[in-house]
């Protein structure tokens, strides 16, 4: 017998490192522990796909000085909407170095469908 599936989107904290994460989740995308088991198919982790992925850097070219930064993501839905904003990382770049940032957005590999 299938285990209950929680309604499509759904969120909870991870036990392990408390990031927000979807409650069908069976890998923390963050810290990567092993959430449950999946009996439907033996594995232990749920394999998954990449929907889009952005690669970035950045520089410093301001002279001598430290110059910070913040990472933000935003979501909107497709009306506008926003429906989140998050700084995922701030900190300083000192002259000549640089800071390289990606952004991936990874669904289930699996296409089961999900309540809602
Ligand atoms: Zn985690």
């Amino acid at each position: 017998m299938a285990a209950a599936r929680s309604p499509a989107g759904v969120s909870r904290p991870c036990p392990h490192c408390r990031t927000v994460i979807l409650a069908s989740a069976a890998v923390c995308p963050k810290c990567q522990h092993h959430l449950r088991f999946d009996v439907s198919n033996g594995q232990k982790s749920q394999p998954v796909a990449t929907a889009f992925r952005l690669e970035g850097s950045i520089q410093n070219h301001a002279g001598n000085s430290a110059r910070e930064y913040s990472v933000v993501v935003t979501v909107h839905n497709e009306r506008g909407e926003l429906l989140g904003r998050e700084v995922v990382g701030v900190g300083a770049i000192r002259p000549n170095e640089s800071r390289n940032i990606t952004l991936s957005v990874e669904f289930p590999a699996a296409a089961e469908p999900l309540e809602r």
